[in-house]
């Protein structure tokens, strides 16, 4: 009667896990625990406005389990600021999934978490000819014939963009 478990993906860790009211001991506070499914899911909903279809694609869970963990999440927190609880993030079932891009002037690669935006450029040498290499995701994000190649005559970068795009970047030297 094993269930098998399906990963949830999140894109991001909390960089604050855990927050208390001040000036109450702690040993008379009540701790509330939410998950990192639920903390992944009111992130995207709230701070990176997806809708519930994406967000559920996102995280690889149906749109009703999405909507239910949301709704967990909104309880939980609502919870512990109207009631004057501890909040804790902490555990869940879920995998971390990135979007990762490439930079083709310099090669760097770096990840970016779901819920924020594309980036506009490379972070090392601020070239704007970069591309999506994809990581484990669940089949979004396609990309045609050879997508990791050197970018030899990759039409996306054609001049129009590449010039503006260093005009931009000699603009901020
Ligand atoms: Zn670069």
């Amino acid at each position: 009667m094993v269930r098998p478990k399906r990963f949830r993906f999140i894109g991001r860790k909390p960089t604050i896990d855990y927050f208390k009211p001040r000036g109450i001991p702690l040993s008379e506070l009540q701790e509330i625990n939410l998950t990192h499914e639920e903390y992944e899911a009111l992130r995207l909903k709230e701070i990176g406005n997806y809708d519930q279809k994406k967000a559920a694609e996102l995280m690889n869970i149906s749109q009703p389990t999405y909507s239910r963990i949301l709704d967990s999440a909104r309880k939980k927190v609502a919870d512990a600021i109207i009631n004057g609880k501890v909040l804790k993030i902490e555990g869940g079932v879920f995998k971390m999934v990135q979007r990762k891009f490439k930079c083709f002037q310099c090669q760097l690669e770096w990840e970016v978490a779901f819920g924020t935006g594309r980036p506009s450029k490379c972070p090392n040498c601020q070239s704007t000819n970069i591309h999506r290499v994809n990581v484990e995701t669940s089949g979004f994000g396609h990309h045609g014939r050879g997508g990791m190649g050197k970018g030899k005559g990759s039409s996306q970068t054609g001049q129009g963009m590449g010039q503006d795009g260093q005009r931009r970047g000699q603009r901020f030297r």
